[in-house]
């Protein structure tokens, strides 16, 4: 009968306890965020998807060198340069990426690749929207990585960028 009454005292008191937990948050202002109608910020050396830069007078910051791609350790980035010719000039130097893809599935996010780049072309921004619908998508290429920064990182993918996703793989 003690014994009984002991563990009557005893749950009705963790009863109180967690109670009182609860009403310690009940008044206060939820965290959840409404995502993705509501921003949700980052860290600002968050690394998120990658974005291959351009100079202020529209040329491409990446030379074709492939150091990103030799310094990569999951081996997800592959590098194709061509020359650039007075006719055809994309970037400052004597050569361009003509091919720049980035395996995403494989990436680990490690930023080395940046680390490596001579001329800053490749940077982890902040957007970590990157799921997509098929393994093909999650293959960037050069077209969905070279833009300039876009504010609205966290808003769900552009149209533009779901019909470049969309012929991707058909070529
Ligand atoms: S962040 Fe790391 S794993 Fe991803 S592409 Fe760059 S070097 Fe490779
Ligand atoms: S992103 Fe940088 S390191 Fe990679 S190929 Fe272009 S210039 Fe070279």
């Amino acid at each position: 009968m003690i014994n009984q009454l002991k563990d009557v005292v005893t749950g009705s008191a963790e009863i109180a306890k967690a109670m009182g937990v609860t009403l310690k948050y009940f008044f206060k202002k939820p965290v959840t965020h409404q995502y993705p109608d509501e921003p949700v910020e980052v860290y600002p050396r968050f690394r998120g998807r990658h974005v291959l830069k351009r100079y202020d007078n529209g040329l491409e910051r990446c030379i074709g060198c492939a150091l990103c791609a030799a310094a990569c350790p999951t081996d997800c980035i592959y590098v194709q340069a061509s020359e650039n010719t007075d006719d055809q000039r994309y970037s400052p130097g004597e050569r361009y990426a003509s091919i720049y893809d980035i395996n995403m599935l494989r990436c680990i996010f490690c930023g080395y690749c940046a680390e490596a780049c001579p001329t800053e072309a490749i940077v982890l921004e902040h957007d970590f929207a990157l799921a997509e619908y098929n393994r093909w998508d999650a293959i960037y290429t050069k077209e969905r990585l070279l833009q300039p920064h876009d504010p609205s990182y966290i808003v769900l993918r552009s149209d533009e960028e779901f019909k470049l996703a969309e012929t991707w793989g058909k070529k």
